[in-house]
């Protein structure tokens, strides 16, 4: 019997969450039975393993990289080269023009936008591939066109990079894994 933690409300439908840490959680209707969730979950044993293995692997995959201020340094200036080139070549793609490019150490953001057309990315783009620090750069430079995610926002993304909703994703995967000590 898989032991899971129940969490009822006036919701409709039943929901079977497996959280970060591997404890799993059901969400249920008020008047369902004990004995029929307990059916419920034991039916989803599969999927409740593979998930928690999935889970387990990647937090033993999440990477802490430590940096010296003098290493620190180095990569905010090889950032700072690297996407004042790929801001260039985007913006003439795109008929953008941009204000500052500057690199910080931001661990939430990969990268943001001011009114102004300034742009700032956090070096940690460098631990990832290329076509994602692409994505980011495109993502920031679309701001400059529309200053919202709305979908003209997503439209203007997508002209430039049709494939950008699979970069999206590969993104926020490296955010889960990688994490920069300060
Ligand atoms: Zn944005």
């Amino acid at each position: 019997m898989i032991k899971y933690d129940l969490i009822r409300s006036s919701r409709k439908t039943l929901a079977l969450y497996v959280r970060p840490d591997g404890r799993v959680e059901v969400r249920a209707p008020l008047k369902v039975s004990k004995a029929y969730i307990d059916r419920f979950v034991e039916g989803k044993d599969a999927w409740i393993q593979k998930t928690q293995r999935r889970l387990a692997k990647a937090q033993d995959e999440k990477k802490t990289i430590l940096l010296t201020s003098e290493e620190e340094r180095k990569y905010k200036n090889q950032a700072l080269l690297l996407l004042q080139g790929r801001c260039a070549e985007f913006a003439g793609i795109m008929g953008v023009a941009y204000g500052n490019i500057r690199v910080n150490k931001a661990k939430t953001r990969w990268g943001s936008c001011t009114a102004k057309g300034d742009i700032n990315f956090t070096y940690r783009l460098l631990f990832v591939p290329q076509e994602l620090i692409d994505y980011v750069v495109v993502h920031e430079l679309a701001h400059l066109k529309e200053m919202n995610h709305s979908p003209r926002f997503w439209a203007v993304v997508q002209s430039v990079m049709p494939d950008y909703k699979e970069r999206r994703k590969q993104l926020k995967e490296y955010h889960r894994r990688i994490e920069l000590a300060d």
